[in-house]
């Protein structure tokens, strides 16, 4: 039930439930049946999950810088990656943040056709690319519900796909490559023989995830709509703060909110360290999304020095980046409170740290 109602909520076809976004994203790629260690090209300002998940699968990541504005790969950045590595096989597009990636586009820089092209949608349930909701832009969205997501479970991750056979696949792997599911070997009209095709994961949904799942979907339209009001109060209450670069809307479709990420540029008088440091001490609590993949220790070993060459505006823009806190039960008088603590910092105002109270956390 839980798959038939996000299925319908992205308009797909197929949907299937799996453990987590990131098992969701191997599985994904493991059903496009590439050649041990094709190159798959994703973004570096990314989550490590995501990557890991291309390292999982038997492939090997080629990393794409990003555009500032949008903290995206772009075609041009995709274009040059790709050049450099020779070409590519498949590639993971994600929408930072709930910002709409144009997947068309960016395929055809990357040379490929749109079913070797997979969807990181972990920011994106409920992000509209044009007039289509992200869920069957390629040949597998990944969704995410772990808990700091749009739709939290605590756990859990979501395929969806217009490609009967992809789904069959991925349904297969998700449960130990088993042709029948657990629940189907139990029902009395079944028996109890089953077949194994290939050598799959343990990466199922629990049926009490899928339960949870069911009841938080009936709020999603409406934490959609309360994002958006604060993404909006945020860009007034922040409109002219000198250094303090808001993050932009997209020109079609629909941004899902998942983040707000605003740059503190040298204009502003403060780096981003102290800026978090500082509304820290006033009581807010902020994050970075994300420290990007080429500055880790393991990715700088696997990909080696050819691999992590440059990546200038991905390091210059992670110097800038910061999450504000941004979920629906956000008030709005604490986002005006986070307002003008930013404010305060702009002006130098000295202001006695107000005690902290943990009601108004950013999550992680
Ligand atoms: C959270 C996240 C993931 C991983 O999701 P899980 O469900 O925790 O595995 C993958 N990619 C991005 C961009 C994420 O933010």
């Amino acid at each position: 039930m839980f798959e038939q109602e996000c299925a319908a909520f992205v308009d797909a076809g197929h949907a299937v439930a799996v453990s987590s976004c990131t098992a969701a994203i191997e599985l994904a790629l493991r059903a496009l049946e590439l050649p041990p260690r094709a190159k798959v090209a994703t973004s570096t300002m990314t989550f490590c999950g995501a990557v890991h998940a291309i390292v999982h699968a038997g492939l090997e990541p080629v990393l794409v810088d990003i555009e500032p504005d949008s903290l995206m790969p772009s075609a041009v950045t995709t274009r040059r990656a790709v050049r450099d590595a020779g070409g590519v096989d498949a590639m993971v597009v994600l929408h930072f943040g709930g910002f709409p990636a144009l997947v068309e586009e960016l395929a055809d820089a990357a040379g490929l056709p749109s079913h070797r092209v997979i969807e990181d949608a972990a920011h994106a349930l409920g992000t509209w690319v044009g007039d289509r909701p992200v869920g069957t832009l390629s040949a597998a969205t990944c969704f995410s519900f772990y808990a700091t997501k749009n739709l939290p479970i605590g756990e859990g991750g979501l395929i969806t796909t217009n490609d009967p056979k992809l789904a069959d696949k991925v349904r297969m792997t998700r449960l130990h490559g088993m042709s029948r599911d657990a629940w189907k070997r139990y029902l009395s009209s079944s028996n109890w023989r089953y077949v194994v095709e290939s050598a799959g994961l343990k990466a199922n949904m629990t049926d009490l995830q899928a339960a949870i799942g069911r009841g938080q979907l009936l709020h999603l339209t409406a934490w959609q709509q309360r994002r958006t009001e604060l993404a909006r109060r945020y860009d007034d209450g922040l409109a002219g703060v000198d250094g303090l670069r808001t993050p932009p809307w997209p020109r079609g479709g629909r941004h899902a909110w998942h983040l707000y990420v605003v740059r503190v540029e040298p204009a502003f008088g403060m780096d981003r360290d102290t800026f978090i440091e500082e509304l820290a001490h006033r009581a807010v609590d902020c994050s970075v999304h994300f420290i990007p993949v080429h500055q880790q220790p393991y990715f700088r070993r696997l990909l080696g020095p050819d691999g992590v060459q440059d990546f200038p505006a991905a390091d210059a823009m992670f110097e800038q980046i910061v999450s504000l806190p941004l979920y629906p039960s956000l008030t709005d008088d604490e986002a005006d409170r986070v307002c003008e603590a930013i404010r305060e910092l702009a002006t130098g105002a000295a202001t006695m740290p107000i005690p902290r109270t943990d009601s108004w956390r950013s999550v992680p």
